[in-house]
């Protein structure tokens, strides 16, 4: 039998030098687990499925090898991009992860001296400034799937010399919303191509498309709880009393910024309106709002400027926010992956984060669901002075008693209710 020892650095994985420069600029020390893993599959042209945690640097994972293919190539054949021509496509679920993950690649390309191109293209903004940056091709493009249709539609790009196709947040791009969109993609790309598809949730419904789509894939999962450095609490409070929690939490903890998930547009507006009627003032984000002022918006929050954000889902997939030390589940998400992908805003790159869930009587039921599929179990907290009434407390079986065990949780079992006073568990975030 022969045994590999794994690489442990971007060197020994084959990372030529151009990138390592910029990888040692970026203070990149060593790849991380996933980045490890997947870059010595991609450069070996495999088809891949590749599931890791939340800010785990995936983005990383890909484009690194994905550059490094395009380069060689264009090193042996001295080509230059021709036509309208794209060779690497990335497809990701949103706007501001289409510009984000276009920023990164741009940003790992810079000692290739403008050799690779890269474009970021999606909805919102004018599709005249974007068919420009496409005119005479693009190595990589980086775009949302309705916009890259109607920018194909103009001429203003061909998919049938594509040679990588990745799925970034794939379980999201494989999923019902974006069905037709795709199909209608995956038919204009060329029949040979490598496909890789990366995400932190692969919920079933999409293993069986996966492996339709792909052809004999390298299949990697290292999502891990253990190696999360995210800390999740949930707390139950009265129905009614949400608000009033948040704002106390929000006053009593100063974080830094607070990032809160609510599950529609009205709901966003409506609770900054309750905020700031406490004294707190907070930005919203959502897809009613104009693409300039989302860009502002998320632009600032990324910046630190905003201190408070509440969002709906669009912003619960990939976006990187540095050192983000929280999120608030206000609603609960719909999708138990969503909870994974929203909590994962925060905790990044190593660092320590906090997620937080509010939930009353309404949510209860959902946030057992929640944690079964994500195969968590977390003990029913209250906060000193928002205890939950006698009446309602008979409605919340586990803060009373332990519950059954989640499917694979192992030995853990919740505890029972437990009363923090919030300022001693959450000094430190
Ligand atoms: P994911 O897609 O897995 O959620 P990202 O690709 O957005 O995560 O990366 C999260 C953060 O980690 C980014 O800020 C990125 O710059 C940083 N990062 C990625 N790879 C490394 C690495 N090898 N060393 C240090 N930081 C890294
Ligand atoms: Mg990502």
């Amino acid at each position: 039998m022969t045994t590999t020892t794994t690489p442990t650095n971007f060197t020994s994985l084959g990372i030529i030098s151009p990138l390592l420069a910029r990888l040692t600029e970026l203070e990149y020390q060593l790849p991380t687990p996933i980045q490890a893993r997947v870059i010595p599959s991609i450069l070996a042209q495999r088809d891949l499925i590749a599931g890791a945690n939340t800010g785990s640097g995936k983005t990383a994972a890909f484009a690194l090898p994905l550059l490094q293919q395009i380069h060689t190539e264009k090193q042996l054949t001295s080509k230059n991009t021709q036509g309208n021509y794209v060779t690497g496509l990335i497809l990701v679920p949103t706007r501001e992860l289409a510009k984000q993950v276009a920023d990164s690649i741009k940003s790992y390309a810079l000692h290739f001296n403008g050799m690779i191109k890269t474009v970021a293209v999606f909805g919102g903004v004018s599709a005249n400034t974007q068919m420009q940056a496409l005119r005479g091709g693009t190595d990589i493009l980086v775009a949302t799937p309705g916009r890259l249709l109607d920018l194909i539609s103009s001429n203003a790009i061909k998919l049938d010399r594509v040679k990588t196709l990745v799925l970034d947040e794939a379980d999201r791009m494989l999923s019902l919303g974006f069905t037709d969109e795709l199909s209608t993609l995956l038919a204009l790309l060329p029949k040979k191509k490598q496909i890789l598809l990366f995400s932190a949730t692969f919920p079933e419904e999409v293993q069986t498309l996966t492996q339709e789509l792909l052809h004999n894939p390298v299949e990697i999962q290292l999502q891990s709880a253990d190696a999360s450095t995210l800390v999740q609490r949930v707390f139950t409070v009265n129905r009614g009393n949400k608000t009033a929690l948040l704002a106390h939490l929000i006053k009593q903890h100063q974080w830094r910024q607070a990032l809160i998930f609510v599950n529609s547009k009205n709901s966003c507006n409506h609770l900054a309106e309750k905020l700031s009627k406490r004294g707190i003032a907070a930005e919203v984000f959502h897809g009613d709002k104009g693409q300039a002022a989302r860009s502002r918006v998320l632009d600032a929050f990324k910046a630190g400027e905003i201190e408070v954000l509440i969002a709906t889902d669009i912003a619960a997939r990939g976006l990187d926010i540095e050192k983000l030390p929280v999120v608030i589940n206000f609603d609960l998400p719909r999708s138990p992956s969503d909870y994974m992908h929203r909590i994962g805003r925060s905790g990044r790159a190593g660092e320590v984060g906090l997620a937080l869930s509010l939930i009353d009587h309404d949510d209860f039921h959902h946030f057992n669901v929640i944690e079964k599929k994500n195969k968590i179990c977390l003990e029913r907290e209250q906060v000193v002075g928002f205890e939950v009434d006698d009446i309602i407390k008979d409605k919340f079986p586990a803060a009373d008693k332990p519950m059954a065990k989640p499917e694979g949780s192992g030995k853990k079992k919740r505890k029972n209710k437990t009363l923090v006073n919030a300022d001693i568990w959450l000094r430190n975030s």
